[in-house]
């Protein structure tokens, strides 16, 4: 019997789910995504994020970060807007309707006050990576009244939780729900299947991805695709699921039963969205 409390994802609730540009739209309302990502040391992250962002139907990028990550941004996404930050400080940076935070930023004192300035603005914030570690001291961070939503792998929900990582992968829906009721936030947990969860509602269960997609940065562009779900408006339970369906699909598209890059994955979005007419 088909457990009351898990829900599948099909493409055609993707389809319908996905925000589309009508005849009337301009990129102010489509959805303007802000991305917190890359450090010095980790410039590819921010890449991936802003990539992700872009492909997966962004009326516009806002970038911020330090130099380094900057130069990177800036040479391979001509359509972002960038601000480059010589304080930990979004002060500035523009109106955006919802905030990607955490690949490759790093955990120093830098981060911490950066993530703590996104989150206290009032727009929808994904969570990733780098932005976990330092919820993960600090929890009281995600404290907020606009919605969160945490992309962490088991690794990173093992550590969020004070559970060990083995008893995470052995009960994965239960970890992603318990989470969720925890931190009062919505919780995608990636793996070779991701599970959505949210507190009253089934937890969903994505399968569309790719044993292919285990390769570095894939994670970086999944966060991308959920921030501009969310600035798009669908709510963290919906834009996760639909994230996690079309990048899984994206990568399947471009591996194809050969390997890919996380950037293919990126490039591989629109052609998932158009194929969820076909699938559907
Ligand atoms: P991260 O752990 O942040 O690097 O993200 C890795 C991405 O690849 C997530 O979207 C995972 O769901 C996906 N992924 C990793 N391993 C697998 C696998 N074996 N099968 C399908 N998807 C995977
Ligand atoms: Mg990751």
């Amino acid at each position: 019997l088909p457990d009351p409390d898990v829900a599948a994802l099909t493409a055609e609730d993707v389809d319908d789910l996905v925000p589309r540009p009508g005849a009337e739209s301009d990129k102010y309302r489509r959805g303007v995504v802000g991305v917190a990502a890359g450090s010095d040391r980790y410039t590819g992250a921010a890449v991936l994020a802003v990539g992700g962002a872009l492909r997966a139907g962004a009326g516009m990028v806002r970038y911020v970060g330090t130099a380094p990550p900057v130069r990177q941004v800036r040479a391979r996404w001509p359509e972002a807007v960038i601000t480059e930050l010589e304080r930990p400080s979004i002060e500035g940076v523009g109106r955006v309707q919802a905030w990607v935070v955490g690949p490759g930023l790093g955990t120093d004192d830098w981060a911490h006050e950066l993530l703590a300035r996104v989150l206290a603005t009032d727009v929808p914030v994904l969570v990733d990576a780098d932005a976990l570690t330092i919820v993960t001291r600090e929890r009281g961070l995600l404290r907020r009244t606009a919605p969160v939503l945490i992309t962490p792998h088991a690794g990173e929900l093992s550590r969020l939780l004070g559970v060990p990582a083995d008893r995470v992968a052995a009960a994965r829906l239960e970890h992603a729900r318990r989470a969720a009721a925890e931190l009062g936030v919505t919780v995608l947990l990636k793996g070779s299947t991701t599970v959505i969860a949210e507190q009253d509602r089934p937890v969903r269960v994505n399968t569309t991805g790719t044993p292919w997609l285990a390769t570095g940065g894939t994670g970086d562009v999944l966060s991308g695709v959920g921030g501009t779900l969310l600035a798009g408006g669908l709510g963290a339970y919906d834009a996760g699921a639909c994230a996690a369906f079309l990048h899984g699909l994206a990568g399947r598209m471009a591996a194809d039963g050969a390997p890919l890059a996380a950037a293919d994955v990126a490039a591989a979005i629109p052609l998932a969205m158009r194929a969820l007419r076909g699938e559907s």
